[in-house]
């Protein structure tokens, strides 16, 4: 089998982990793989060994999965062989970094908002990890939207915008978006098969969100609310301008990738 060259591994692999991926092959014995989440949106940094430019497929396969969500099986698929090719790598040379979760906010507590939804919207059956944000360390520009909630099906894991961490944000409004995010892991995107792009705001998705109770007043209360939520947000962090008064804040279709 004729080896990989390590842009075809990197094409590879971002296109099996679904997400776009960061490559560095290594030749070190303490840190075989190394995967963590990068600084771009789903983006996965990874530092990966030179064996594996020549793996075999089921390998390969494996070594997706775990940077995808990591199960037993893809991880002792990777494990044995980093065995049989390196052999003196040790065990703890396999890292997935884990996730940094925080639902304590400010002002809001995520977690037993996000299992009053789930309870009462979808029956308490969905899997998921919520986490707020982090406050962007962007430098400073002129921000004309922003995304208030961003779901990760690989790994059902929630992020929501910590600009909703404030007492001006009704409990309604965080509600509506941790509802946007968990009908995502609800109902499964749809995929073209012509350009194999994944569909998530399916009619069947907008059915699901249009079932949270307080729909109506919630998209009421963003139209009215999020121009200026975002402008005090902005002088509150110093990082990012405002746009100038005539041009309002627009919110980018929350999302939820794949
Ligand atoms: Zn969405």
């Amino acid at each position: 089998m004729t080896p990989m060259t390590e842009t075809e591994l990197r094409a590879w692999l971002s296109r099996a982990a679904g997400r776009p991926v960061t490559l560095r092959m290594n030749t070190n014995s303490s840190s075989i793989v190394d995967v963590r989440n990068g600084r771009r949106r789903g983006e996965l940094k990874a530092s990966v060994h030179r064996i594996f430019l020549d793996a075999p497929p089921e390998v390969l396969a494996a070594l997706a999965g775990f940077m995808r969500t990591p199960t037993a099986r893809d991880r002792a698929v990777v494990r044995s062989y980093i065995a049989e090719r390196h052999r003196d790598a040790p065990e703890r040379a396999v890292r997935r970094k884990p996730r940094r979760v925080r639902t304590l906010g400010e002002y809001y507590d995520l977690a037993p908002i996000a299992s009053h939804v789930n309870e009462s919207q979808f029956g308490g059956r969905l899997e998921y990890s919520i986490t707020w944000g982090r406050r962007p360390q962007v430098r400073p520009r002129r921000q004309t939207n922003i995304t208030l909630g961003l779901c990760q099906h690989a790994d059902r894991h929630i992020r929501i915008h910590p600009i909703l961490d404030d007492p001006d944000v009704p409990r309604f409004f965080l509600e509506y978006v941790v509802h946007h995010e968990m009908a995502h892991l609800a109902v499964p995107a749809r995929v073209c098969g012509r350009t194999g792009r994944h569909h998530h705001h399916t009619p069947e998705f907008y059915a699901v969100e249009r079932a949270y109770p307080r729909y109506c007043e919630a998209v009421h209360w963003q139209r009215k609310n999020l121009d200026r939520l975002m402008r005090k947000w902005c002088r509150s962090t110093g990082r990012s301008k405002p746009p100038p008064p005539h041009q309002r804040f627009f919110q980018l279709s929350l999302f939820g990738s794949s």
